[in-house]
């Protein structure tokens, strides 16, 4: 039902991420005495993104993060990111808006190491010839996850956006309704808060105007803020012949085939 990109996913522990930053690992960069590291999952091996493409095992990718950039490919971050598996929610945001200022607006006081996660997204060589070890590498990484999920949440409600998730919602990319009298109805990603770390993602669907857990477990760690509360309304707003009628049957309970009486 949700459409499989082929590549190995890994879960972020972005809470974990936040209670570093908070405790004072303001500037992780050049800290590494801290045992964190190991609670950090999410190894966005930057350094070997082609070879990840066939990966089975997380685990067996983690050597050689603090390499930095000694491996040069042409698959930008960005592209790298959205075809992990999972990651098939997120919408592919143009260069262009994220190096407008005027768009990341108040996310630096969101996002933790907010200027080598920006790098890392545009594909800037964020150590500036410094040597990282793996767990700055780690918190960069993850910082820069978060950073592009905050911007994607914004940009999906531009015209720019929203015409690049309807591409993907004729494509089914957002999965279906698991409501029988939905028919199979494609739904759209949802958030039900819009700060981060406050939920994870659902899906809404527009026939009988519900909310759901993703079915693949992939998504299932992806924050809900990363596509907020307003997409999928502006959505069929904009786009008004993508919305279906709404659902006109509904399940009635039986027993021997006749219906419950209701107290
Ligand atoms: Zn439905």
């Amino acid at each position: 039902m949700y459409k499989e990109s082929g590549l190995k996913s890994e879960v972020v522990d972005r809470k974990r991420l936040y209670e570093l930053y908070d405790n004072g690992a303001c500037h992780p960069m050049f800290q590494t005495s801290s045992g964190a590291s190991n609670s950090v999952k999410q190894l966005h091996d930057h350094s070997n993104r082609d070879s990840r493409s066939d990966a089975v095992d997380t685990d067996s990718k983690e050597s050689g993060i603090s390499t930095g950039f000694d491996v040069k490919d042409d698959t930008s971050w960005i592209s790298w990111f959205c075809n992990l598996r999972g990651n098939e929610l997120f919408c592919q945001i143009d260069d262009d808006y994220i190096q407008d200022q005027f768009n990341l607006c108040g996310l630096i006081h969101q996002v933790p190491y907010y200027d080598y996660a920006l790098d890392l997204i545009l594909d800037v060589d964020f150590t500036h010839g410094e040597r990282f070890t793996e767990k700055q590498y780690e918190l960069v990484e993850s910082a820069a996850e978060m950073l592009y999920g905050m911007i994607h949440a914004r940009y999906i409600l531009t015209t720019q956006g929203l015409a690049s998730m309807l591409d993907k919602y004729k494509n089914h990319d957002f999965g279906r309704c698991p409501r029988v009298y939905c028919g199979g109805q494609p739904c759209l990603p949802i958030g039900q808060s819009d700060n981060p770390l406050a939920s994870t993602i659902k899906i809404y669907c527009p026939k009988c105007e519900d909310v759901y857990y993703p079915r693949s477990k992939y998504q299932a760690n992806i924050d809900g803020a990363y596509f907020g509360t307003t997409f999928p309304h502006l959505f069929l707003m904009t786009y008004g012949d993508m919305k279906p009628q709404k659902a006109s049957q509904s399940y009635v309970p039986k027993v021997f085939g006749f219906k419950l009486h209701k107290p």
